[in-house]
Formats: C-alpha cells, sequence, structure tokens
C-alpha cells in the first residue's frame, strides 16, 4: 500500500463528509433546517426522500449486497465468494425498489439533470470506504447511436460531480461501447452477460492513465452485474490495478436471489 497519499485521503474523507452532510437522508425535517433546505433545493420533496431505503452497514464488503444480520468485518456474500465478481468492491447509496426508480427515470428520461448532483452526493457518502482511494473516475459508457437519441449518458452525468468532489481525475471517454446493445431488462443472468459480452473495450489514447490505476466506475443501477462486470474485465485487460463501482441503487436480497 502506498502510505503517501494515507493522510490526504483521511483529509479528503472528512472533506468528503462534510461535502455529503447535506445529502443525508434527514431524520426529522422539522428539526433539521440543512438537510431540509437541501432537499428543497435539490427539487426533491420530503415525502419522496423518505421513501429512500439508504442503504447502511451491515453489507457484503465486496458486492454492498446488504445483509440482515452483522457477519462481521470483511464478510462476503454467498456471489463473491465464489469469485465470479469482475469489479472489487462496489457500493450503492440505495436500494432498487419502486421509488428509487422513479427517481432514476427521471434523471434517465425527463431531462432531470438537476438531479445529477445530488446523487453525486449519494455516491460519495455511500462510497466513503473506496473513493479516497480512486486514481481515476468514469461513467458506464453508451453507444454513440443510443447518445444521440437520448442527448446525455445518466452515467457521466452522476460521475462528471462524483469527480469534482473527490478531487480524483474524470475519465470520461476512456471506455467506449464498441456496438450498440440491446436493453438488459427482462434478461437472465446469463442472458445480460452474453449481451454485453466483448463489447466495452479501452480507447488506445487512454491506456495510459488506465495502467497500474485504481479506478471507479460510476452507474445508476445494478441487478445482476452483468454490465459493470463487462466493463471492469475491459478495464483490467488493458492494465488497469483495480475497478471499483459504485452505483445510485442496486438490488436487494429478494431480486438478486431471482437473478
Ligand atoms: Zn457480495
Amino acid at each position: 500500500m502506498n502510505q503517501a497519499w494515507l493522510p490526504v485521503g483521511r483529509q479528503l474523507r472528512s472533506a468528503v463528509r462534510a461535502a455529503v452532510d447535506l445529502a443525508l437522508p434527514p431524520r426529522s425535517l422539522a428539526t433539521m433546517k440543512g438537510p431540509a433546505a437541501a432537499v428543497q433545493a435539490s427539487g426533491l420533496d420530503a415525502d419522496r426522500w423518505t421513501r429512500i431505503t439508504f442503504i447502511e452497514a451491515p453489507f457484503c464488503h465486496a458486492c454492498g449486497m446488504p445483509f440482515e444480520y452483522d457477519l462481521g468485518d470483511g464478510e462476503l456474500c454467498v456471489l463473491c465468494q465464489s469469485g465470479q465478481r469482475g469489479f472489487d468492491r462496489l457500493r450503492a447509496a440505495c436500494l432498487y425498489d419502486e421509488f428509487s426508480r422513479g427517481l432514476i427515470l427521471e434523471l434517465k428520461h425527463a431531462d432531470r439533470t438537476d438531479l445529477a448532483g445530488l446523487f453525486a452526493r449519494w455516491l460519495a457518502r455511500a462510497a466513503g470506504d473506496v473513493l479516497p482511494h480512486a486514481q481515476g473516475i468514469l461513467p458506464v459508457p453508451m453507444h454513440r447511436w443510443r447518445l444521440l437519441g437520448r442527448r446525455y449518458n445518466q452515467a457521466a452525468e452522476i460521475a462528471r460531480p462524483l469527480a469534482r468532489i473527490a478531487r480524483a481525475p474524470y475519465l470520461p471517454d476512456a471506455l467506449v461501447r464498441s456496438r450498440p446493445t440491446a436493453s438488459q431488462g427482462g434478461k437472465s443472468r446469463t442472458g445480460r452477460r452474453r449481451n454485453v459480452a466483448g463489447v466495452f473495450a479501452v480507447a488506445p489514447r487512454w491506456r495510459r492513465r488506465i495502467e497500474g490505476r485504481r479506478l471507479l466506475l460510476v452507474d445508476d443501477v445494478f441487478t445482476t452485474g452483468a454490465t459493470v462486470e463487462g466493463c471492469a474485465r475491459a478495464l483490467k485487460a488493458a492494465g488497469a490495478a483495480a475497478v471499483d463501482v459504485v452505483v445510485i441503487a442496486r438490488v436487494g436480497l429478494m431480486a438478486s436471489r431471482r437473478a
């Protein structure tokens, strides 16, 4: 471990904590003026805010899957124990359910890019233990044809302010999708893996900034992990030392069992 950056990491952690304090879900909107103001500033009403289930410890050390009971430090879920994950650690801000889904869809389809700053602060809080180690932050890429239709990549909209909070290099075009893929929706874990197999690649001019670095990949939703695992494998094939992932929302136990 490189000791030189540790004090910086500690400083950064407290800076990140300060930056995300306003993003914390308020316990009582009536008594906490600061967070309540942040809720209003975000365009998120209190009712919708309190319905979001933020993920707190205990969770799987590797994939961030929430555990019902504290199994001890560094404990892994069954899937992570099997060593099938392409990434190193994943952190998620909240559970993927009908409430978070509605918000994320607004970012995706309703031109609510103003939500991106709020989500970035949620991500900074959720990734508090991995963010200080990030030597580069990048979004899961969207194929350029799809980008034409939607005008912006929602993962990039969150990754950019997150890199600013972390004061880490932002690498927006390092990873590319070599062809458009069908939606991952409705597919099994195997089907999703097949759908994105060989799709992600590191653009040659970015290789130098990937090699030997610990990277943080940003996406909106984590379901089976096929997409971020495909990205992580491509980054590691290009020489990345490690790839962590942070998402707005991830499925919990029930959905993971189905997947
Ligand atoms: Zn796990």
